[in-house]
């Protein structure tokens, strides 16, 4: 099965922002300029035949300004059109202007955004006014017709609170799409926030038991992705399929990277959209190589793995990023993922295969417990959705 086409393009890697475990720059950061949106275009006009989903991303994309997206999204629509593009955003909405919503909206362009809980354990991990500050942005979007959806980066400490950060999702009737704090490439104590995989894998099947106890009334969107995985045995995001090729980032100078999170880093880019690329000069680049390098890696070291077909190995930058490029081992959340898929998986084959949850009265009565939902329950509001 073939993977989606997804474009990540990064207007700037600066951010007002200074969330503890992020590693964005300065808001002066550099800027793209609206010719490299016009060689973007170019580029990808010859690159691919099939469907595009174009993601602004960061460092904070409304850097950029009103002004950029009111010329950069008729450009890259109409310049793109036989490719039939979609767009999304990914921001903290602090710099949302009634303007800039209006031009969303106009594209129909969804947002992702990030909060990790009730005010003060958000603040206290992405600095203090920030909650306010975001929830001002998402009450623009939201005024001007515009979808967002939160992501809530779980760090070791704010793991202690789990309770409290699913009731505030719960509550708020936010759906809930969560993210491990990963080790800081660039900080002192790479550690300090980061969330361990076994404590990770904890994390998930607490949420998958929360989703059950509470389905309908939430939605987690990562329990609804693990479970398709296992149902339909592909990845149904990227972390679990082989996203190398399939997805590539544009730095705000045209340079083009594996991915978002490799951008700024000089030794990851595989080329310039100024040169257009075809596929095939991108992958004589060093980086390109080390991505399909990972890719034969995990067919070997995953080989004995039950859930190598929908999980691949993870995430490739989590794998060679933090070793300096060089690929020792595949993606640390290895050891989250078996757990949760492990724990799907058996409670799947139990509801499908196992005994009808019956429980026996006293000697001689035989009373029906109604049955708890189960995963299947959870494919089925899937399906119903
Ligand atoms: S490198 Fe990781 S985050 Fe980037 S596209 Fe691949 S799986 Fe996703
Ligand atoms: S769970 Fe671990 S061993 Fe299995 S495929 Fe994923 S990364 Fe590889």
């Amino acid at each position: 099965m073939k993977s989606p086409f997804h474009i990540m393009i990064i207007p700037t890697l600066g951010c007002p922002s200074k969330c503890h475990y992020c590693w964005s720059s300065d808001e002066g950061s550099p800027k793209m300029s609206i010719e490299t949106v016009r060689a973007v275009t170019d580029w990808l006009k010859d690159y691919r035949s099939d469907q595009v989903t174009i993601t602004f991303h960061g460092g904070e994309p409304l850097l950029a300004g009103a002004n950029f997206y009111r010329q950069a999204l008729p450009i890259l629509s109409e310049g793109l059109a036989h490719l039939a593009p979609t767009f999304a955003l990914q921001s903290n909405l602090w710099r949302l202007t009634p303007e800039m919503a209006r031009i969303f909206a106009e594209y129909h362009i969804p947002i992702g955004s990030s909060i990790d809980g009730p005010e003060e354990i958000n603040d206290l991990q992405r600095g203090k006014g920030y909650f306010e500050k975001t929830m001002r942005g998402y009450e623009i979007a939201t005024e001007n017709g515009l979808e967002v959806r939160f992501i809530c980066t779980f760090t070791c400490r704010s793991v202690e609170h789990k309770e409290e950060i699913f009731n505030f999702f719960l509550q708020s009737g936010f759906p809930l799409k969560l993210h491990p704090a990963l080790p800081s490439l660039r900080s002192e104590d790479p550690k300090e926030w980061a969330l361990e995989p076994e404590a990770y894998g904890e994390l998930l099947v607490y949420l998958l038991d929360k989703y059950l106890e509470n389905l309908g009334k939430v939605e987690i969107m990562n329990i609804n992705d693990l479970c398709k995985c296992i149902f339909t045995r592909h990845g149904t995001v990227c972390t679990f399929v082989d996203c190398m090729g399939n997805t590539l980032a544009i730095g705000p100078d045209g340079s083009i990277y594996p991915c978002y999170r490799f951008v700024g880093m000089p030794e990851y880019i595989m080329g310039n959209v100024y040169d257009r690329p075809t596929a095939e000069d991108l992958a004589r680049s060093d980086a390109w190589k080390l991505m399909h390098a990972f890719k034969d890696y995990v067919d070997r070291e995953c080989g004995e793995c039950p859930h190598i077909k929908y999980c691949r190995g993870g995430c490739p930058y989590n794998a060679i990023a933090p070793t300096n490029g060089e690929i020792r081992g595949v993606d640390p959340h290895c050891i989250a993922y078996k757990r949760i898929f492990d724990e799907i998986t058996d409670r799947l084959n139990n509801e499908m295969y196992g005994s009808p949850d019956m429980e026996m009265g006293g000697f001689g009565s035989r009373s029906r417990r109604k049955a708890k939902p189960g995963i299947m329950s959870i494919l089925q509001a899937m399906a119903t959705k």
